[in-house]
Protein backbone atom coordinates (compact mmCIF):
# COMPACT_ATOMS: atom_id res chain seq x y z
CA UNK A 1 0.00 0.00 0.00
CA UNK A 2 1.27 3.59 -0.83
CA UNK A 3 -0.95 5.53 1.36
CA UNK A 4 -3.52 5.15 3.81
CA UNK A 5 -6.43 6.84 3.64
CA UNK A 6 -8.73 7.51 7.43
CA UNK A 7 -11.07 4.27 6.55
CA UNK A 8 -7.50 2.17 6.90
CA UNK A 9 -6.20 4.00 9.83
CA UNK A 10 -9.30 3.69 11.39
CA UNK A 11 -9.00 -0.58 10.69
CA UNK A 12 -5.24 -1.04 11.27
CA UNK A 13 -6.36 0.50 15.06
CA UNK A 14 -9.38 -2.32 15.08
CA UNK A 15 -6.70 -4.97 14.04
CA UNK A 16 -4.27 -3.59 16.85
CA UNK A 17 -7.05 -4.23 18.96
CA UNK A 18 -7.67 -7.64 17.92
CA UNK A 19 -4.28 -8.34 18.83
CA UNK A 20 -4.22 -6.84 21.82
CA UNK A 21 -7.34 -9.03 23.19
CA UNK A 22 -5.81 -11.90 22.03
CA UNK A 23 -2.47 -11.06 23.60
CA UNK A 24 -4.33 -9.84 26.89
CA UNK A 25 -3.24 -13.24 29.19
CA UNK A 26 0.33 -13.21 27.72
CA UNK A 27 0.83 -9.28 28.67
CA UNK A 28 -0.84 -10.05 32.10
CA UNK A 29 1.69 -12.87 32.84
CA UNK A 30 4.62 -10.51 31.83
CA UNK A 31 3.51 -8.23 33.74
CA UNK A 32 2.68 -10.68 37.24
CA UNK A 33 6.35 -11.66 37.00
CA UNK A 34 7.95 -8.21 36.90
CA UNK A 35 5.03 -6.12 37.64
CA UNK A 36 1.47 -6.06 39.07
CA UNK A 37 0.13 -8.32 36.53
CA UNK A 38 -2.49 -5.67 34.47
CA UNK A 39 -1.12 -4.56 31.29
CA UNK A 40 -2.97 -6.47 29.94
CA UNK A 41 -5.85 -5.96 30.79
CA UNK A 42 -5.15 -2.04 30.86
CA UNK A 43 -4.51 -2.53 27.13
CA UNK A 44 -7.38 -4.55 25.87
CA UNK A 45 -9.46 -1.94 28.18
CA UNK A 46 -8.20 1.03 26.42
CA UNK A 47 -8.26 -1.04 22.68
CA UNK A 48 -11.43 -1.75 23.04
CA UNK A 49 -12.66 1.44 24.01
CA UNK A 50 -10.74 3.13 21.05
CA UNK A 51 -12.94 0.29 18.94
CA UNK A 52 -15.96 1.69 20.22
CA UNK A 53 -15.27 5.61 20.03
CA UNK A 54 -13.82 5.25 16.23
CA UNK A 55 -17.46 3.14 15.47
CA UNK A 56 -18.24 6.78 13.55
CA UNK A 57 -15.05 7.02 11.82
CA UNK A 58 -13.32 10.72 12.60
CA UNK A 59 -12.62 12.68 9.81
CA UNK A 60 -8.97 12.35 8.83
CA UNK A 61 -6.03 10.06 9.96
CA UNK A 62 -4.73 12.51 12.74
CA UNK A 63 -8.09 13.07 13.69
CA UNK A 64 -8.86 9.45 14.08
CA UNK A 65 -5.18 8.64 16.18
CA UNK A 66 -6.27 11.81 18.60
CA UNK A 67 -9.75 9.92 19.17
CA UNK A 68 -7.23 7.07 20.32
CA UNK A 69 -5.23 9.33 22.37
CA UNK A 70 -7.91 10.72 24.33
CA UNK A 71 -9.74 7.23 24.65
CA UNK A 72 -6.44 5.65 26.18
CA UNK A 73 -5.95 8.90 28.43
CA UNK A 74 -9.01 8.28 29.71
CA UNK A 75 -9.49 4.95 29.95
CA UNK A 76 -5.99 3.52 30.76
CA UNK A 77 -4.50 4.03 34.17
CA UNK A 78 -1.05 3.15 35.30
CA UNK A 79 1.87 4.37 33.50
CA UNK A 80 1.35 2.71 30.05
CA UNK A 81 -1.89 4.48 29.84
CA UNK A 82 -0.68 8.29 29.84
CA UNK A 83 2.40 6.58 27.89
CA UNK A 84 0.58 5.09 25.08
CA UNK A 85 -1.57 7.88 25.00
CA UNK A 86 1.42 10.77 24.61
CA UNK A 87 2.37 8.53 21.80
CA UNK A 88 -0.95 8.71 19.72
CA UNK A 89 -1.62 12.34 20.51
CA UNK A 90 2.38 12.91 19.33
CA UNK A 91 1.28 11.22 16.23
CA UNK A 92 -1.92 12.82 16.03
CA UNK A 93 -0.57 16.05 15.82
CA UNK A 94 2.17 15.50 13.46
CA UNK A 95 -0.38 14.70 10.89
CA UNK A 96 -2.37 17.58 11.59
CA UNK A 97 -5.01 17.77 8.76
CA UNK A 98 -3.61 15.68 6.39
CA UNK A 99 -5.76 13.38 4.32
CA UNK A 100 -3.48 10.17 3.86
CA UNK A 101 -0.68 9.05 5.46
CA UNK A 102 2.46 8.06 3.39
CA UNK A 103 5.39 6.30 4.30
CA UNK A 104 7.27 9.35 4.85
CA UNK A 105 4.34 10.42 7.44
CA UNK A 106 4.28 7.22 9.51
CA UNK A 107 8.13 7.55 9.51
CA UNK A 108 7.49 11.40 11.28
CA UNK A 109 4.90 9.84 13.14
CA UNK A 110 6.58 7.07 15.03
CA UNK A 111 9.13 9.45 15.37
CA UNK A 112 6.65 11.87 17.09
CA UNK A 113 5.31 8.99 19.14
CA UNK A 114 8.46 7.72 20.48
CA UNK A 115 9.97 11.57 21.50
CA UNK A 116 5.97 11.56 23.29
CA UNK A 117 6.83 8.02 25.26
CA UNK A 118 10.44 9.74 26.36
CA UNK A 119 9.02 13.25 27.12
CA UNK A 120 6.67 11.79 29.27
CA UNK A 121 8.66 8.69 30.70
CA UNK A 122 12.52 9.87 30.56
CA UNK A 123 13.59 6.09 29.60
CA UNK A 124 16.56 5.87 27.37
CA UNK A 125 17.51 3.34 25.69
CA UNK A 126 18.41 -0.08 27.55
CA UNK A 127 15.76 0.94 30.84
CA UNK A 128 13.76 -1.86 29.74
CA UNK A 129 10.78 -0.23 28.57
CA UNK A 130 8.69 -0.57 25.59
CA UNK A 131 11.54 2.67 24.64
CA UNK A 132 13.83 -0.34 23.61
CA UNK A 133 10.83 -1.36 21.77
CA UNK A 134 9.98 1.87 19.93
CA UNK A 135 13.17 3.52 19.22
CA UNK A 136 14.57 0.70 17.34
CA UNK A 137 11.31 0.46 15.45
CA UNK A 138 11.67 4.02 14.44
CA UNK A 139 15.13 3.42 13.16
CA UNK A 140 14.60 0.61 11.14
CA UNK A 141 11.30 2.55 9.58
CA UNK A 142 13.45 5.48 8.30
CA UNK A 143 15.69 2.82 6.61
CA UNK A 144 12.83 1.49 4.80
CA UNK A 145 11.07 4.70 3.98
CA UNK A 146 11.46 4.59 -0.05
CA UNK A 147 9.99 1.32 -0.21
CA UNK A 148 5.96 2.46 0.88
CA UNK A 149 4.21 1.83 4.23
CA UNK A 150 3.78 -1.54 4.40
CA UNK A 151 7.50 -2.37 4.27
CA UNK A 152 8.10 1.01 6.99
CA UNK A 153 5.74 -0.95 9.05
CA UNK A 154 6.89 -4.14 8.89
CA UNK A 155 10.89 -2.75 9.38
CA UNK A 156 9.66 -1.18 12.79
CA UNK A 157 7.95 -4.24 14.25
CA UNK A 158 10.88 -6.81 12.96
CA UNK A 159 12.70 -4.08 15.09
CA UNK A 160 10.73 -3.75 17.61
CA UNK A 161 10.63 -7.74 18.11
CA UNK A 162 14.29 -8.03 18.67
CA UNK A 163 14.15 -4.64 21.20
CA UNK A 164 11.59 -6.72 23.16
CA UNK A 165 13.75 -9.76 23.22
CA UNK A 166 16.58 -7.70 24.45
CA UNK A 167 15.07 -6.48 27.39
CA UNK A 168 15.48 -10.20 28.88
CA UNK A 169 19.32 -9.19 29.92
CA UNK A 170 18.46 -5.06 30.92
CA UNK A 171 17.87 -4.41 34.35
CA UNK A 172 14.95 -2.03 34.16
CA UNK A 173 15.16 1.59 35.62
CA UNK A 174 11.66 2.72 35.04
CA UNK A 175 8.23 1.89 36.32
CA UNK A 176 7.31 -0.52 38.58
CA UNK A 177 9.68 -3.55 37.61
CA UNK A 178 12.50 -1.57 38.86
CA UNK A 179 11.61 -2.18 42.39
CA UNK A 180 12.60 -5.45 41.15
CA UNK A 181 16.49 -4.42 40.15
CA UNK A 182 18.35 -7.25 39.26
CA UNK A 183 15.68 -9.71 39.99
CA UNK A 184 13.92 -8.33 37.36
CA UNK A 185 16.65 -9.86 34.45
CA UNK A 186 15.37 -12.94 32.63
CA UNK A 187 11.97 -11.10 32.18
CA UNK A 188 10.45 -9.66 28.68
CA UNK A 189 9.06 -6.07 29.59
CA UNK A 190 5.86 -6.23 28.88
CA UNK A 191 5.45 -2.85 27.41
CA UNK A 192 7.91 -3.43 24.69
CA UNK A 193 6.13 -6.94 24.00
CA UNK A 194 3.14 -4.38 23.48
CA UNK A 195 4.69 -2.38 21.50
CA UNK A 196 5.51 -4.81 19.21
CA UNK A 197 2.53 -6.17 18.92
CA UNK A 198 0.56 -3.08 18.29
CA UNK A 199 3.23 -2.38 15.00
CA UNK A 200 3.22 -5.73 13.82
CA UNK A 201 -0.82 -5.42 13.73
CA UNK A 202 -0.11 -1.91 12.30
CA UNK A 203 2.54 -3.83 9.85
CA UNK A 204 -0.26 -6.48 8.76
CA UNK A 205 -3.24 -4.08 8.29
CA UNK A 206 -1.16 -1.88 5.51
CA UNK A 207 -0.44 -5.19 3.43
P1 LIG B 1 1.77 -0.14 35.64
O1 LIG B 1 3.23 -0.45 35.72
O2 LIG B 1 1.44 1.20 36.20
O3 LIG B 1 0.92 -1.24 36.20
P2 LIG B 1 1.33 -1.16 32.98
O4 LIG B 1 1.51 -2.49 33.61
O5 LIG B 1 0.12 -1.00 32.15
O6 LIG B 1 1.40 -0.01 34.07
O7 LIG B 1 2.58 -0.84 32.04
C1 LIG B 1 3.88 -1.24 32.39
C2 LIG B 1 4.82 -0.91 31.23
O8 LIG B 1 4.94 0.51 31.11
C3 LIG B 1 6.23 -1.40 31.42
O9 LIG B 1 6.35 -2.74 30.99
C4 LIG B 1 7.06 -0.44 30.61
O10 LIG B 1 7.22 -0.87 29.27
C5 LIG B 1 6.21 0.80 30.58
N1 LIG B 1 6.79 1.87 31.38
C6 LIG B 1 6.71 2.06 32.72
N2 LIG B 1 7.36 3.19 33.08
C7 LIG B 1 7.87 3.72 31.92
C8 LIG B 1 8.63 4.89 31.61
N3 LIG B 1 9.00 5.77 32.57
N4 LIG B 1 8.98 5.11 30.31
C9 LIG B 1 8.60 4.24 29.35
N5 LIG B 1 7.87 3.13 29.58
C10 LIG B 1 7.52 2.87 30.85
MG1 LIG C 1 1.26 -3.23 35.46
MG1 LIG D 1 -0.78 -1.14 37.42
Amino acid sequence: MMACTTESVADALRAAASVVAEHRTELIELDRAIGDADHGENLNRGFTAIVTAIETVPETPGAVLKTAATTLISKVGGAAGPLYGTAFLRAAAKLGDRSEVDAEAVVELLAAALEGVQARGKAEAGDATMVDALLPAVEAARGAVADGVAAVLTAAADAADRGTESTVDMVPRKGRASYLGERAVGHVDPGARSTALVLRALAEAAK
